[in-house]
């Protein structure tokens, strides 16, 4: 992948890229941000600079041996590692190396915009709990203790850290901290928080920002043809989501569904009306999906944070297509100092919740219990 094909991220590109030409490559370095912002698309756009054999001051040339190798993702010294479970193909001791052809396509029909739940999709998983299993490790560890093949740098991309666990973090620590001569890892992250903490303060922190409304609407026109109405509706839905821009960019339908849905809620959730609520969580929320309610409530927490703007007068910072701004309009004034601050964790809890599987309709119905009230306080 050449950095031209990576979306956004100017100033980040230039800094990987010095680093390389003032030879300053950490071995061991952690791109953290948030899903959608592009972080395997820059990994891989930086692993293979750094093994272009003709590169120039702003990109790799794309045209060399082992440009060739890297952007078909069959170099002898790139290896991968990602979260696996049982399949129906690989129906015991999952690790990487047994789906390697799978991911390859994976991540080149995705052109290196990586997404947990479309790779678990791929993989027809969804409802199993993927992880980098120990044996990740141990193979990892043999492939790296041989020297390079080809390229100047062998490169380990370790993607969703969060990921791994304890035992096989264990394992790779030594080898990040000792690494082999010549080797970089990149280990790929979306929530610190859920990183151990020992493999977080061994790699050097590269943040990721998540892109900014300007990149997603220019890459929606310049890369898939979109429109400019309609790459400025479905960037300022996408919260800088490269992978949700591109789904609303798609489907209008889409795109209007987290709307009518949450403007819905809202209206039996100020009724306070019971019966209707649960209707709604059984025919709106609960055919949605895991993934899809999760982005539900984030959509949802922009909203509100819209509203906060309205109600500080701050109406020209609002990102939101023309609709939904009138709506949310009208809905600030039920979004105030006393019950925001509530009102946002008891979202971000939810989502939490519904990551770590939790029975969506149970969730979706005490939310809709406590906004009732929430939305009466004044
Ligand atoms: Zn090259």
């Amino acid at each position: 992948m050449l950095f031209a094909d990576v979306i956004g991220h100017d100033d980040l590109k230039k800094r990987l890229i010095q680093s390389v030409r003032d030879s300053r490559v950490s071995h061991a370095q952690l791109f953290i941000g948030p899903e959608g912002s592009g972080k395997m698309a820059l990994a891989l756009a930086y692993a293979q600079y750094i093994n272009c054999t003709n590169r120039s001051e702003t990109d790799s040339c794309g045209q060399c041996p082992s440009c060739r190798k890297f952007m078909t993702l069959t170099h002898p010294d790139l290896h991968f590692v990602f979260p696996t479970a049982t399949t129906k193909k690989v129906d015991k001791n999952p690790e990487s190396d047994l789906f390697i052809a799978d991911w390859r396509e994976y991540l080149t029909d995705c052109k290196g915009y990586a997404d947990l739940s479309d790779w678990f999709t791929k993989l027809d998983i969804e409802n199993k709990q993927g992880v980098i299993n120990v044996r990740d490790a141990a193979t990892i560890m043999r492939k790296l203790s041989f020297k390079a093949y080809e390229g100047e740098y062998k490169v380990a991309v370790i993607w969703m850290a969060e990921k791994l666990n304890v035992q096989t973090a264990n394992k790779l620590l030594k080898l990040i901290e000792e690494p082999p001569e010549k080797t970089l890892f990149i280990l790929i992250a979306e929530n610190q928080e859920e990183l151990l903490n020992t493999i977080r303060s061994r790699c050097m922190m590269v943040k990721v920002p998540k892109l900014t409304y300007q990149e997603v609407q220019d890459a929606l026109v310049d890369n898939l043809g979109c429109d400019p109405q309609e790459a400025h509706d479905a960037a300022m839905l996408a919260d800088g989501n490269w992978l949700l821009a591109q789904r609303f960019a798609n489907d209008k339908e889409d795109e209007k569904l987290y709307a009518n849905t949450f403007q819905k809620w809202m209206r039996y959730c100020f009724k306070g009306a019971l019966p209707e609520l649960i209707d709604f969580v059984a025919n709106d929320i609960k055919p949605l999906g895991r993934e899809r309610q999760k982005e539900f409530l984030e959509y949802g927490l922009n909203i509100f944070h819209n509203s906060l703007l309205f109600n500080n007068n701050m109406s020209d910072e609002v990102m939101l297509p023309t609709d939904e701004k009138t709506f949310t309009q009208n809905f600030a004034p039920f979004v105030n100092r006393k019950n925001m601050a509530e009102i946002c964790e008891l979202f971000e809890e939810s989502i939490n919740q519904i990551e770590r599987n939790a029975n969506a309709s149970i969730v979706f119905m005490d939310d809709s219990c406590k906004m009732s009230k929430l939305l009466r306080v004044k």
